[in-house]
C-alpha cells in the first residue's frame, strides 16, 4: 500500500537556514583568499537535510560539497546543486556511470576503482578528475603513504583519469593540544610531494577542527562539517567563537506536552520504576522517545525546557514517550511547547549538553534528532 500523508507530528526539528549561511560565511572569513571551503553535507546534512543545507551554503557562496555515498551525490545534483560534489566513500562498481552523468568527483583509494573509472571514461569518450585518498594516521580509508608514488604512476598511465587532488583526514584536530595533527600533516605533505609538480593538484586534509585550530594545515581547501551546523568539534563553547562572532547552532527540536498529572510520593515512574518519587510530583508526559532519536540513555538524566525553565526526565525514556518533572513550573498544560534542543526564554540546551549526558558527541545527536523527525525550515 502506498499511502502518502502530510500530517504534522508533535515533534519537529526546526532548521535555521540563516544560521547555516552565517556559519559558512563566518568560516570562510577566517580562510585566506584562494583557499576553498568545501561543505560536508553527508549524514543528510548532519541531520539538517542534505539538499536544504547545501542550498543554504550555496547561497552563502559555497561551490564545493562533500557527501559519503554516490547516491547522495546524485540526489544533490538532481536537486540542482551546482559546483563540485565530492564522493568520499567510493562506489558500487555497477553505479560508476553516475559519476559521469551527475558530474561527481570520486575520491579514490583502490586500483580497481581507478581502472574502472578509466574504462568508463574511455567508453564515454570523456575524462574524469579523481582525488586520491591517503591514510595519514586515521587508519580508515586511504592508501598507505608509501604507495602514493605507485598510484600516481597508475593514474598517469591510464587514459581518461586525471589526478586532480590529494585527500587525507585528521584523527584529532578537535584537540588543540594533540600532537597528532602535526604528525599527520607532515605525513600528508610528504605524500603530496610524491605527486611531483607537473600538474596543479588540490591538496586537502583540514576538517572543522583543523580549520578552527590548525589553519596552517589548510593547503588548498578546507572541508568543514560540524562547524557549519554551528558547533565546535571540541564541544567547548569557547571554541564556537570565531574572530568577533560565534558559530550559530541551526537546529532546534521541540515537542508538545500531551498530558499533565500529579502523582503521590512513592510512585514509580516508567518501565522498571528506575525513578520513585520522594514527594508529590507533577509530571508532564512528552511524546518523544528513542524512536525519535532521543537517546534512551538519557533516562533519569535528560532535561527539557518548558515555560523557559529546565525540567528533568524522570524514569526511562520509552519508544515514544518520556516523563519530566514540572513540580516547580507553574501553569503547564497539555499543548504547551517543550524544547529538547535549543532555546526557550532565557534558557538553552545545546547538542553538546545533551551529547555529554548521553556519552556521545554533537555530531551523532544532530543526526539522530534531525534524521528521525519532521524538519521545518526557517530563515
Ligand atoms: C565528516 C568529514 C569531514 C568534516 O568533519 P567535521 O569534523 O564535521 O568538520 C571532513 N572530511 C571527511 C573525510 C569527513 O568524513
Amino acid at each position: 500500500m502506498n499511502v502518502s500523508v502530510d500530517l504534522q507530528s508533535y515533534n519537529r526539528v526546526f532548521v535555521d537556514t540563516t544560521a547555516l549561511a552565517h556559519n559558512f560565511r563566518l568560516l570562510s572569513s577566517i580562510i585566506p583568499d584562494g583557499i576553498k571551503l568545501l561543505a560536508m553535507v553527508k549524514g543528510d546534512g548532519y541531520g539538517h537535510g542534505m539538499i536544504e543545507s547545501a542550498k543554504a551554503f550555496a547561497q552563502a557562496g559555497c561551490t564545493t560539497f562533500g557527501v559519503a555515498e554516490l547516491r547522495e551525490g546524485v540526489l544533490l545534483r538532481n536537486a540542482g546543486i551546482e559546483g563540485a560534489i565530492f564522493v568520499m566513500v567510493g562506489f558500487i562498481p555497477d553505479q560508476v556511470s553516475h559519476y559521469f552523468t551527475s558530474r561527481l568527483t570520486p575520491v579514490v583509494f583502490s586500483a580497481e576503482a581507478i581502472e574502472l573509472l578509466s574504462q568508463t571514461a574511455q567508453q564515454r569518450n570523456t575524462s574524469i578528475d579523481v582525488h586520491l585518498k591517503v591514510d595519514c594516521g586515521m587508519s580508515r580509508l586511504g592508501i598507505q603513504p608509501k604507495d602514493v608514488g605507485g598510484f600516481v604512476r597508475l593514474i598517469e598511465s591510464l587514459p581518461g583519469v586525471h589526478l586532480a587532488g590529494m585527500v587525507s583526514h585528521f584523527p584529532a584536530s578537535d584537540d588543540v593540544k594533540s600532537g597528532s595533527t602535526g604528525t599527520s600533516y607532515n605525513t600528508f605533505k610528504n605524500a603530496c610531494q610524491a605527486v611531483g609538480g607537473q600538474v596543479h593538484v588540490v591538496n586537502h586534509i583540514a576538517n572543522s577542527g583543523a580549520v578552527l585550530n590548525f589553519p596552517e594545515t589548510l593547503c588548498d581547501m578546507g572541508r568543514a562539517g560540524i562547524a557549519l551546523y554551528g558547533y565546535p568539534p571540541s564541544a567547548d563553547p569557547a571554541d564556537a567563537v570565531v574572530g568577533d562572532e560565534c558559530l550559530r547552532p541551526a537546529m532546534r527540536f521541540t515537542t508538545i506536552v500531551v498530558m499533565v498529572k500529579t502523582v503521590a510520593a512513592g510512585t514509580g515512574i516508567s518501565y522498571g520504576h528506575t525513578f520513585v518519587t520522594e514527594r508529590e510530583t507533577k509530571l508532564a508526559v512528552l511524546p518523544v522517545g528513542y524512536e525519535d532519536g532521543y537517546p534512551r540513555c538519557l533516562s533519569n538524566l535528560g532535561e527539557v525546557l518548558i515555560k523557559g525553565k529546565r525540567a528533568r526526565i524522570l524514569g526511562r525514556v520509552c519508544m515514544n514517550l518520556c516523563m519530566v518533572d514540572i513540580s516547580e513550573i507553574d501553569d503547564v498544560k497539555a499543548g504547551d511547547e517543550a524544547v529538547l534542543l535549543g532555546s526557550q526564554g532565557q534558557e538553552t540546551i545545546t547538542a553538546d549538553d545533551i551529547a555529554s549526558r548521553a556519552g556521545t558527541i554533537s555530531y551523532e545527536l544532530l543526526c539522530m534528532l534531525g534524521n528521525n523527525n519532521q524538519r521545518v525550515y526557517t530563515e
